[in-house]
């Protein structure tokens, strides 16, 4: 069915920011063009409606989408008094934390020779040296 001018139609107000009844305007080739308002009584061109309400709501679930990095991962319920402070002398363990001057807090993450330990620290990954006497 065509609508003519005076005809009532749905469609979304940009003014009242909903869809509201309107009332058609102006056609051109049988298609709505310009519409009244007929809460706001704003004239302007005719835009279908939202579907407000039951319409699909696709949220992006940002939070899931980011993959959290290793240093998130390892500190993850982790407590601040846990953490030692960083010295090339101490013995580590993996899974210990340990407060750097430079780099944060950490997390041992494997235990490389003797001496040297693999530490995932919020800037990435560093090859620390431990157990060392010097
Ligand atoms: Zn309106």
């Amino acid at each position: 069915m065509p609508y003519v001018v005076g005809s009532e139609i749905k469609g979304y107000c940009t003014k009242c920011k909903d869809d509201t009844k309107h009332t058609v305007k102006e056609l051109v080739k049988d298609s709505v063009r310009k519409v009244t308002c007929s809460e706001c009584e704003h004239v302007h061109v005719y835009r279908q409606p939202r579907k407000s309400g039951k319409a699909k709501t696709r949220r992006r679930r940002k939070k899931s989408e980011k993959v959290k990095d290793p240093w998130a991962r390892a500190m993850e319920g982790r407590e601040e008094e846990e953490a030692r402070d960083y010295a090339f002398s101490e013995n580590y363990e993996e899974g210990d934390l340990i407060e750097h001057e430079k780099f944060g807090r950490g997390v041992i993450m494997q235990n490389i020779g003797s001496t040297k330990m693999q530490v995932v620290f919020k800037d990435g990954m560093k090859l620390m040296v431990c157990n060392r006497d010097i």
